[in-house]
């Protein structure tokens, strides 16, 4: 294979750098800006190419000793080759980059990235995989194949304790899941099959235990079928099927930075758009007047609701944003929102701006597309106000963000 020395120029949203050889882009895991390194070509395309690296040549003073055995095999970690602090500021130039080349905001800038005071052992989520002895893990970097694993630098305890006694012997296994309540100590573990029944099992270990069948029913073995979290104080119930935010300290940060972001008024109608478990909504209901939820996710629905009984002033809505927003007949104010990756489909876009809300936060996991709807909002009347990186995922190249935008002629 073809091996040549290369200087690394930044880092490139995905995960990897970006470097150059003779005018082409050449995308290289595991170094860091400004060194110089001996790659190995492993992919050649028309316009860019992939190398590994074999040899750093001149180390980045932020270059640090990752911490686990499986790093660089295992696709759970990116960067720990790099000190958390750096980490922060390149978190803030990829998101500062994406608003450039794909919203055109070259001036736009980015606020300092709130850093988690537990940069490790964070994970109250996991999702493993068997490799062909049965035995659990996660995907490899390469995206193919499940790297067996003997340590975890970013589980949280609760979780690494579980997965240490895991022992597995379950037929059409698709994958497992742990998940925990940090604040609580409540644990679960998650099976996944592509049967449509449930098979008799023995659980040993002192949590939960729910079977997803392939169409997304739980059947619960042992114990209840969601963890209970605690969040800036309030209760929150989280079914085995239910998105919830990974890192729960930093998930604080974030409802901080979402409601400076969001300036509550008493008189505000606020629309909690993919509300999941009701997490921004719940928590800004007593400082608004009315609070409208939706989500696509029966059981995110399902479990908000119970998280929101007794409040009056909270109505959630199942169903796709697409489907749910046009129906949406009373004035909004004030926009939270938080898509999954893919961002905000065209179609729910034009939709929510319509409703010509005074406020849009927009909380981002991922600045590609979160760059995207902010051209679109643009388009449609918007300007982005500012824009914060709160690290919700240390070690790894994911970088979640919370957007302000503001009808533009205000
Ligand atoms: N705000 C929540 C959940 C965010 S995750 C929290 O902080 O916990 C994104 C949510 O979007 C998930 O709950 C998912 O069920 C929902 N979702 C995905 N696509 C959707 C769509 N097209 N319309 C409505 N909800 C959708």
């Amino acid at each position: 294979m073809k091996t040549m020395q290369v200087q690394v120029s930044a880092m490139a949203h995905g995960g990897e750098a970006l470097a150059r050889h003779e005018g082409k882009v050449v995308f290289v895991p595991y170094v860091l800006p400004g060194e110089e390194v001996l790659v190995e070509l492993t992919e050649e395309r028309a316009r860019y190419s992939r190398a590994r690296p074999i040899e750093i040549i001149a180390p980045s003073p932020d270059r640090i000793e990752p911490r686990c055995q499986h790093f660089g095999t295992c696709g759970g970690c990116q960067w720990q080759h790099i000190v958390y602090e750096r980490q922060a500021t390149l978190r803030e130039e990829i998101l500062q980059s994406q608003l450039t080349r794909i919203a055109h905001l070259p001036d736009m800038s980015v606020e300092r990235t709130l850093v988690a005071a537990e940069p490790w052992n964070y994970r109250n989520h996991v999702q493993l995989h068997l490799d062909e002895d049965g035995r659990p893990g996660f995907i490899a970097a390469e995206g193919r194949g499940v790297v067996p694993i003997a340590e975890c630098h970013i589980m949280h305890p609760l979780l690494w304790d579980a997965f240490s006694a895991l022992e597995i012997d379950f037929p059409d296994l698709e994958r497992l899941s742990l998940r925990a309540g940090i604040a609580t100590g409540e644990r679960m573990l998650i099976l996944e099959t592509a049967g449509h029944t449930a098979p008799g099992i023995e659980v040993d270990l002192p949590i939960s235990c729910v079977l997803l069948l392939r169409d997304g029913t739980p059947v619960t073995y042992v114990g209840d079928s969601y963890v209970t979290e605690t969040l800036a104080g309030r209760s929150l119930r989280i079914s085995a099927a239910s998105f919830f935010q990974v890192h729960t300290s930093q998930a604080e940060q974030l409802l901080a930075t979402v409601e400076k972001y969001a300036n509550p008024q008493e008189d505000d109608v606020l629309l909690d758009l993919y509300c999941g478990v009701g997490t921004f909504g719940l928590y800004l209901s007593d400082k608004v007047a009315q609070v409208i939820g939706i989500d696509s996710s029966e059981p995110a629905i399902e479990d908000a609701r119970f998280n929101a009984e007794g409040m009056a002033n909270i109505r959630y809505l199942q169903g796709s944003a697409e489907d749910v927003l046009p129906s949406i007949e009373e004035a909004i104010d004030l926009v939270i929102l938080d898509p999954p990756r893919q961002g905000v489909s065209k179609e729910a876009l034009a939709a929510l701006s319509s409703l010509a809300p005074s406020r849009v936060v927009y909380v981002s996991c991922d600045p590609a597309t979160l760059a995207r709807d902010t051209g679109r909002m643009i388009q449609a009347g918007y300007e982005l106000v500012e824009v914060q990186p709160v690290d919700m995922f240390p070690q790894t190249y994911h970088i979640e963000a919370v957007a302000l935008l503001r009808p533009s002629s205000q």
